[in-house]
Protein backbone atom coordinates (compact mmCIF):
# COMPACT_ATOMS: atom_id res chain seq x y z
CA UNK A 1 0.00 0.00 0.00
CA UNK A 2 1.49 3.30 -0.89
CA UNK A 3 1.22 5.46 2.22
CA UNK A 4 2.00 2.30 4.42
CA UNK A 5 4.68 3.38 7.57
CA UNK A 6 4.37 7.23 6.42
CA UNK A 7 4.13 9.54 8.92
CA UNK A 8 1.10 12.32 8.07
CA UNK A 9 1.14 15.85 9.47
CA UNK A 10 -2.64 16.96 11.37
CA UNK A 11 -3.27 20.52 10.78
CA UNK A 12 -5.60 21.10 14.28
CA UNK A 13 -5.47 22.33 17.84
CA UNK A 14 -8.59 20.72 18.90
CA UNK A 15 -7.53 17.25 19.28
CA UNK A 16 -9.14 16.13 15.81
CA UNK A 17 -6.49 13.23 16.57
CA UNK A 18 -8.86 11.76 18.49
CA UNK A 19 -10.98 11.18 15.62
CA UNK A 20 -8.62 10.57 12.95
CA UNK A 21 -5.44 8.77 13.99
CA UNK A 22 -7.61 5.10 14.46
CA UNK A 23 -8.98 5.32 10.86
CA UNK A 24 -5.30 6.32 9.32
CA UNK A 25 -3.71 3.21 10.51
CA UNK A 26 -6.18 0.85 10.10
CA UNK A 27 -6.80 1.22 6.78
CA UNK A 28 -3.22 3.22 5.38
CA UNK A 29 -1.11 2.14 7.96
CA UNK A 30 0.19 5.69 8.55
CA UNK A 31 1.16 7.11 11.77
CA UNK A 32 -0.65 10.27 12.43
CA UNK A 33 1.36 13.35 13.37
CA UNK A 34 -0.24 16.27 15.42
CA UNK A 35 1.83 19.56 16.21
CA UNK A 36 1.03 22.55 17.96
CA UNK A 37 -0.41 24.62 15.19
CA UNK A 38 -2.82 27.72 15.36
CA UNK A 39 -5.34 27.05 12.69
CA UNK A 40 -7.48 29.71 13.96
CA UNK A 41 -5.42 32.10 11.60
CA UNK A 42 -7.87 30.72 9.20
CA UNK A 43 -11.10 32.13 10.88
CA UNK A 44 -13.01 30.91 13.60
CA UNK A 45 -16.57 29.66 14.43
CA UNK A 46 -17.19 32.40 16.69
CA UNK A 47 -16.72 35.21 14.00
CA UNK A 48 -13.86 36.69 16.04
CA UNK A 49 -11.45 36.21 13.15
CA UNK A 50 -13.81 35.85 10.01
CA UNK A 51 -13.20 33.54 7.09
CA UNK A 52 -12.81 34.34 4.07
CA UNK A 53 -12.50 32.08 1.82
CA UNK A 54 -14.66 29.00 1.21
CA UNK A 55 -14.85 26.31 3.41
CA UNK A 56 -12.95 23.97 1.08
CA UNK A 57 -10.20 26.90 0.35
CA UNK A 58 -9.37 26.79 3.40
CA UNK A 59 -9.91 23.11 5.03
CA UNK A 60 -6.60 22.97 1.80
CA UNK A 61 -4.60 26.22 3.18
CA UNK A 62 -4.26 24.50 6.37
CA UNK A 63 -3.30 21.46 5.14
CA UNK A 64 -0.95 23.42 3.04
CA UNK A 65 0.51 26.26 5.19
CA UNK A 66 1.00 23.41 8.07
CA UNK A 67 2.67 20.52 5.60
CA UNK A 68 5.21 23.53 4.30
CA UNK A 69 5.82 24.43 7.96
CA UNK A 70 6.29 21.63 9.96
CA UNK A 71 8.25 20.08 5.94
CA UNK A 72 5.60 16.96 5.59
CA UNK A 73 5.31 15.30 2.25
CA UNK A 74 1.48 14.76 3.51
CA UNK A 75 -0.89 16.04 5.80
CA UNK A 76 -4.67 16.53 6.63
CA UNK A 77 -6.94 19.09 7.68
CA UNK A 78 -10.70 19.24 8.46
CA UNK A 79 -13.44 21.84 8.25
CA UNK A 80 -16.83 21.72 9.53
CA UNK A 81 -19.98 24.12 8.58
CA UNK A 82 -23.18 24.46 10.31
CA UNK A 83 -26.50 25.25 9.71
CA UNK A 84 -29.70 24.30 8.21
CA UNK A 85 -29.68 20.64 6.33
CA UNK A 86 -29.37 21.58 2.92
CA UNK A 87 -32.55 19.16 2.17
CA UNK A 88 -34.13 19.56 4.87
CA UNK A 89 -34.51 23.37 5.88
CA UNK A 90 -35.78 22.89 9.48
CA UNK A 91 -33.28 20.22 10.60
CA UNK A 92 -29.93 21.61 11.54
CA UNK A 93 -26.82 19.77 9.33
CA UNK A 94 -23.07 19.23 9.52
CA UNK A 95 -20.90 19.77 6.37
CA UNK A 96 -17.44 18.21 7.33
CA UNK A 97 -14.56 18.42 4.41
CA UNK A 98 -11.11 16.49 4.72
CA UNK A 99 -8.64 17.05 2.44
CA UNK A 100 -5.34 14.85 2.30
CA UNK A 101 -2.29 16.66 0.29
CA UNK A 102 1.05 14.56 -0.90
CA UNK A 103 2.88 17.49 -1.37
CA UNK A 104 5.59 15.18 -3.38
CA UNK A 105 3.14 14.21 -6.16
CA UNK A 106 1.14 17.68 -5.67
CA UNK A 107 -2.24 15.35 -5.15
CA UNK A 108 -5.63 16.26 -3.41
CA UNK A 109 -7.68 14.15 -2.17
CA UNK A 110 -11.05 15.22 -0.80
CA UNK A 111 -13.78 13.80 0.92
CA UNK A 112 -17.24 15.20 2.65
CA UNK A 113 -19.98 14.33 4.71
CA UNK A 114 -23.43 15.52 5.31
CA UNK A 115 -24.75 14.54 8.48
CA UNK A 116 -27.95 15.40 10.40
CA UNK A 117 -25.58 14.27 13.30
CA UNK A 118 -25.09 18.12 15.04
CA UNK A 119 -26.02 19.20 17.87
CA UNK A 120 -25.73 22.88 16.45
CA UNK A 121 -27.91 25.90 17.57
CA UNK A 122 -28.36 29.33 19.29
CA UNK A 123 -30.32 31.24 20.74
CA UNK A 124 -30.60 34.90 21.90
CA UNK A 125 -31.41 35.47 25.64
CA UNK A 126 -32.07 38.17 27.92
CA UNK A 127 -31.64 38.44 32.12
CA UNK A 128 -35.26 36.58 32.51
CA UNK A 129 -34.88 33.48 29.51
CA UNK A 130 -35.56 30.11 30.44
CA UNK A 131 -32.47 28.61 28.98
CA UNK A 132 -33.22 24.58 30.61
CA UNK A 133 -34.62 23.05 27.41
CA UNK A 134 -32.01 24.96 25.24
CA UNK A 135 -29.40 23.66 27.54
CA UNK A 136 -30.99 19.83 27.44
CA UNK A 137 -31.48 20.15 23.81
CA UNK A 138 -27.59 20.85 22.67
CA UNK A 139 -26.72 18.15 25.41
CA UNK A 140 -24.96 20.56 28.11
CA UNK A 141 -22.39 19.76 29.89
CA UNK A 142 -21.13 16.85 27.51
CA UNK A 143 -21.23 19.60 24.51
CA UNK A 144 -19.93 22.84 25.51
CA UNK A 145 -21.31 26.04 24.76
CA UNK A 146 -19.81 29.68 23.57
CA UNK A 147 -21.66 33.23 25.62
CA UNK A 148 -20.80 35.85 22.83
CA UNK A 149 -22.20 39.58 23.01
CA UNK A 150 -24.67 40.55 20.29
CA UNK A 151 -23.44 44.17 19.85
CA UNK A 152 -19.99 43.80 18.78
CA UNK A 153 -19.89 39.67 18.47
CA UNK A 154 -16.90 39.54 21.48
CA UNK A 155 -16.97 36.60 23.14
CA UNK A 156 -17.78 36.70 26.82
CA UNK A 157 -16.59 32.87 27.39
CA UNK A 158 -15.91 29.48 25.36
CA UNK A 159 -15.61 26.04 25.84
CA UNK A 160 -18.40 26.39 28.93
CA UNK A 161 -19.32 23.22 30.16
CA UNK A 162 -19.89 23.55 33.62
CA UNK A 163 -23.38 25.56 35.03
CA UNK A 164 -21.66 27.23 37.18
CA UNK A 165 -19.29 28.87 34.66
CA UNK A 166 -21.87 29.34 32.55
CA UNK A 167 -23.74 31.41 35.20
CA UNK A 168 -20.76 33.42 35.73
CA UNK A 169 -20.27 34.46 32.21
CA UNK A 170 -23.84 35.16 31.85
CA UNK A 171 -23.70 37.53 34.45
CA UNK A 172 -20.44 39.00 33.48
CA UNK A 173 -22.04 39.20 30.20
CA UNK A 174 -25.17 41.17 31.40
CA UNK A 175 -24.04 43.77 33.02
CA UNK A 176 -22.83 45.31 29.63
CA UNK A 177 -25.47 43.87 27.42
CA UNK A 178 -29.09 43.67 27.14
CA UNK A 179 -29.07 40.52 25.11
CA UNK A 180 -26.51 37.43 24.71
CA UNK A 181 -26.11 34.92 22.04
CA UNK A 182 -25.88 31.40 23.66
CA UNK A 183 -24.37 29.06 21.27
CA UNK A 184 -23.11 25.62 20.81
CA UNK A 185 -18.96 25.51 20.40
CA UNK A 186 -18.18 23.29 17.53
CA UNK A 187 -14.65 23.06 17.84
CA UNK A 188 -14.48 19.60 17.84
CA UNK A 189 -12.42 18.77 21.47
CA UNK A 190 -15.58 20.65 22.95
CA UNK A 191 -18.13 18.57 20.78
CA UNK A 192 -18.27 15.06 20.99
CA UNK A 193 -21.38 14.45 18.58
CA UNK A 194 -18.92 16.77 16.33
CA UNK A 195 -15.68 14.26 17.14
CA UNK A 196 -17.81 11.15 16.06
CA UNK A 197 -18.84 12.58 12.71
CA UNK A 198 -14.96 13.70 11.93
CA UNK A 199 -14.18 10.03 12.67
CA UNK A 200 -16.71 8.57 10.64
CA UNK A 201 -15.39 11.45 7.79
CA UNK A 202 -11.90 10.37 8.30
CA UNK A 203 -12.62 6.72 7.81
CA UNK A 204 -14.05 7.79 4.19
CA UNK A 205 -11.47 9.63 3.39
CA UNK A 206 -8.54 7.18 4.45
CA UNK A 207 -10.72 4.51 2.17
CA UNK A 208 -10.65 6.47 -0.75
CA UNK A 209 -6.98 7.55 -0.28
CA UNK A 210 -6.58 3.42 -0.06
CA UNK A 211 -8.81 3.48 -3.69
CA UNK A 212 -6.24 3.27 -6.36
CA UNK A 213 -7.17 4.11 -10.20
CA UNK A 214 -7.62 1.27 -11.82
CA UNK A 215 -5.92 3.05 -14.84
CA UNK A 216 -3.10 5.08 -13.69
CA UNK A 217 -2.72 3.41 -10.14
CA UNK A 218 -2.77 6.99 -8.32
CA UNK A 219 -4.83 6.88 -5.41
CA UNK A 220 -8.10 8.63 -4.07
CA UNK A 221 -10.28 7.08 -7.02
CA UNK A 222 -13.99 7.66 -5.59
CA UNK A 223 -17.33 9.66 -6.06
CA UNK A 224 -17.14 12.75 -7.93
CA UNK A 225 -20.80 13.36 -9.16
CA UNK A 226 -24.51 11.83 -9.96
CA UNK A 227 -25.42 11.56 -13.86
CA UNK A 228 -29.31 10.50 -15.27
CA UNK A 229 -32.65 10.41 -13.23
CA UNK A 230 -33.94 7.51 -12.25
CA UNK A 231 -37.60 6.69 -13.44
CA UNK A 232 -40.83 6.71 -12.08
CA UNK A 233 -41.68 3.55 -11.28
CA UNK A 234 -45.50 4.00 -12.09
CA UNK A 235 -45.09 6.38 -15.52
CA UNK A 236 -41.64 5.96 -16.32
CA UNK A 237 -41.37 9.68 -16.51
CA UNK A 238 -37.93 11.11 -15.07
CA UNK A 239 -37.88 12.16 -11.66
CA UNK A 240 -35.24 14.05 -9.15
CA UNK A 241 -33.73 10.84 -7.87
CA UNK A 242 -30.05 10.91 -9.34
CA UNK A 243 -29.37 7.47 -11.38
CA UNK A 244 -26.24 6.37 -10.91
CA UNK A 245 -22.81 7.58 -9.48
CA UNK A 246 -19.49 8.76 -10.92
CA UNK A 247 -16.40 8.07 -10.25
CA UNK A 248 -13.23 9.53 -11.17
CA UNK A 249 -9.48 9.74 -10.86
CA UNK A 250 -7.54 13.20 -8.88
CA UNK A 251 -4.80 12.94 -11.48
CA UNK A 252 -6.16 11.09 -15.08
CA UNK A 253 -9.42 11.56 -17.13
CA UNK A 254 -10.55 7.68 -16.38
CA UNK A 255 -13.86 7.29 -14.88
CA UNK A 256 -16.71 4.63 -13.96
CA UNK A 257 -20.31 4.49 -13.33
CA UNK A 258 -21.43 2.63 -10.22
CA UNK A 259 -25.43 1.72 -9.04
CA UNK A 260 -26.74 3.94 -6.56
CA UNK A 261 -25.99 2.84 -2.85
CA UNK A 262 -29.46 2.13 -2.22
CA UNK A 263 -29.77 -0.44 -5.17
CA UNK A 264 -32.49 1.90 -6.50
CA UNK A 265 -33.31 1.14 -10.21
CA UNK A 266 -37.06 3.13 -10.55
CA UNK A 267 -38.30 5.76 -7.78
CA UNK A 268 -41.67 5.62 -5.98
CA UNK A 269 -44.44 7.70 -7.89
CA UNK A 270 -44.50 9.78 -5.02
CA UNK A 271 -41.81 11.17 -5.68
CA UNK A 272 -42.77 12.19 -9.82
CA UNK A 273 -43.79 15.54 -10.47
CA UNK A 274 -46.63 14.01 -12.78
CA UNK A 275 -47.86 11.30 -10.45
CA UNK A 276 -47.53 13.63 -7.14
CA UNK A 277 -47.62 16.93 -8.51
ZN1 LIG B 1 -44.84 9.08 -12.50
ZN1 LIG C 1 -6.12 7.64 -12.97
Amino acid sequence: MRYRNQLVLLASKHEKEKAIAAPFMTRLSCTLRVHDFDTDQFGTFTGEIPRTQSPYQTCLLKAKTAAEHFNYACSVASEGSFGPHPSFPFVPGAHELMVFIDREHDWIIAEQLVSQKTNYAMITINKNSDINDFLKRVLFPSHALIVQAISDNHVVGKGINDLDVLMHHLSLGFKTEKELLLATDMRAMMNPTRMEVIGELADKLALRIATPCAQCACPGFGFKATRGALPCDCCGSSTSFYKEEVWGCIACAHQEYKMRKDGLLKAEPTFCDYCNP
